[in-house]
């Protein structure tokens, strides 16, 4: 993807694990990498359809004049999603936070961390089955667009399904959204479970009746088998109820190991 680059700003600023650090101040150096689509900007020769390099450098040094972390690991997290958050044409950047200064009482040019943060497309299903169906369904997409770090693009209609899965209990409202986030495919997890928390969800029966029910489908193309998060989520070829929101959001979505669309999963499953 094209990019915008900047080298070595520096700026004078407090961050650090020592008080004194805290107290005078040392200077830092910044260089970063902010990937976008320039091609608009390059045709049109117009500065709106870019990012202004000028204000992303006086953004950073504000920032970093404005806050006192310990480390620069801190610095480079907060600040990086500032960024992105600020300019949303910035699909992610590469940021290179080094302290030519750094207390470490040995000769060396300069110590650094360098992160690259982004924006990632997730698809979440939802789904309840007691109470007000429908109002935990509102109530969860509402929180999840109230995290700073979660965009809402699209939610697919409530649909009425049959129970999955054995257990004899009342029918449910299921949909899917679509979501564009800074967090890592945990860090959303944690969020959903916090909102599935805060619906007073209990797990007392596997596929049992829930107020709500959040599973993560997709993050990008990413495959993850792990304890506690397997992506996509492997039931998905398998349920109707989370097929049909998928193909209204993203019909020619790839699954990315069944190498197959949505509307191709769903005809098969007939
Ligand atoms: P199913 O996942 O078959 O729909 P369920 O949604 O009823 O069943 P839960 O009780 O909600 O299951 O979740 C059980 C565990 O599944 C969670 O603790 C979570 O860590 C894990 N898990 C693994 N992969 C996912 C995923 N893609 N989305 C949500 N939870 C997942
Ligand atoms: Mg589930
Ligand atoms: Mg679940």
């Amino acid at each position: 993807m094209d990019k915008i680059i900047i080298e070595e700003l520096e700026v004078f600023a407090r961050h650090g694990v020592f008080p004194e650090e805290n107290r005078l101040g040392q200077k830092f150096v910044l260089s970063m990498e902010l990937y976008l689509d320039l091609s608009k900007a390059g045709r049109t020769d117009d500065l709106t359809q870019s990012v202004n390099y000028g204000e992303v450098c006086a953004f950073c040094t504000e920032w970093m004049h404005h806050h006192t972390v310990q480390l620069i690991e801190t610095a480079a997290e907060q600040l990086a999603q500032c960024v992105l958050l600020a300019y949303p044409l910035i699909d992610s950047i590469l940021l290179t936070i080094r302290k030519p200064w750094a207390p470490v009482g040995l000769p060396l040019k300069s110590v650094g961390v360098s992160i690259r943060r982004g924006w990632h497309r997730a698809f979440i299903a939802l789904g309840s089955n007691m109470g007000d169906k429908a109002k935990y369904l509102r109530d969860a997409l509402d929180a999840l667009e109230r995290h700073e770090a979660i965009q809402v693009c699209k939610a697919a209609d409530f649909i009425t399904t049959k129970p999955y899965g054995g257990v004899e209990q009342d029918d449910f409202v299921n949909s899917a959204v679509e979501v564009r986030t800074l967090l890592t495919p945990l860090a959303l997890l944690d969020v959903m479970q916090r909102i599935e928390h805060d619906a007073k969800r209990e797990r007392l029966i596997h596929w049992g009746p829930r107020t709500l029910d959040l599973d993560l489908l997709f993050y990008d193309d990413l495959v993850l088998d792990s304890e506690r998060l397997n992506v996509p989520h492997p039931e998905i070829p398998k349920r109707a109820f989370v097929l049909d929101p998928m193909v209204q959001l993203a019909p020619h979505f790839v699954h990315p190991y069944l190498h197959k669309t949505m509307q191709q999963l769903r005809e098969e499953l007939g």
